[in-house]
């Protein structure tokens, strides 16, 4: 994908965290400085230019601040996808896969209708568990996924295949082994 500057140089890399041997993609030092948080948005949005889009799902918690922004751009409404126990009233969940083991993620039971147009956001996607989770939870719902969007896709760990292969286009901005 072309973009307008290198907005990949926006992105710090911390070695060894949160354990050793990893190297943590941050994204904080991409939404703090305007442009690039500008070029972000702008540059994932950009398909959808003029098309209807009902809800932006967001997945805790970098995922709220880039599907808040997006929500905005494409007017649409902005649904929170959180960990178990976090939201106050009657929910829909969904275990998802961990590197060790699993976790749940949960939304409201009348957050989306059916027939929905949803766009599922996350800034990375590395194995595509958490968002393989998400999509499953968002179908349950009756949701039409137009799309998976993510600042960083992680090609390697297969994360983007599999959401493809689910039949969710995916969207990323860049690439990183
Ligand atoms: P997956 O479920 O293996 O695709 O992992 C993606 C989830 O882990 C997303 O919610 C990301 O926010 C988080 N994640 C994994 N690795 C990184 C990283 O290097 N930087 C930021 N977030 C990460």
């Amino acid at each position: 994908m072309t973009i307008a500057y290198d907005l990949k140089a926006s992105v710090r890399t911390i070695p060894d965290y949160p354990k050793p041997g990893i190297l943590f993609r941050d994204i904080t030092t991409l939404l703090g400085d305007a442009r690039s948080f500008r070029c972000a948005i702008d540059e994932l949005v950009q398909p959808w230019a003029g098309s209807k889009i009902d809800k932006v799902a967001g997945i805790e918690a970098r995922g709220f601040i880039i599907g808040g922004a997006i929500a905005h751009q494409v007017s649409s409404g902005f649904v929170p996808i959180r960990k178990k126990g976090k939201l106050p009233h009657t929910t829909v969940s969904m275990s998802y896969a961990l590197e060790y083991g699993s976790d749940i993620i949960e939304m409201h039971v009348d957050a989306i209708k059916p027939g929905e147009r949803v766009i599922l956001v996350d800034d990375l996607i590395a194995t595509g568990g958490t968002a393989e989770g998400a999509i499953k939870l968002l179908r349950q719902t009756g949701a039409e996924i137009v799309a998976a969007c993510f600042i960083i896709d992680l090609p390697e760990l297969g994360g983007a295949a599999k959401i493809r292969d689910m039949g969710v286009p995916v969207r990323a901005l860049m690439e990183f082994e």
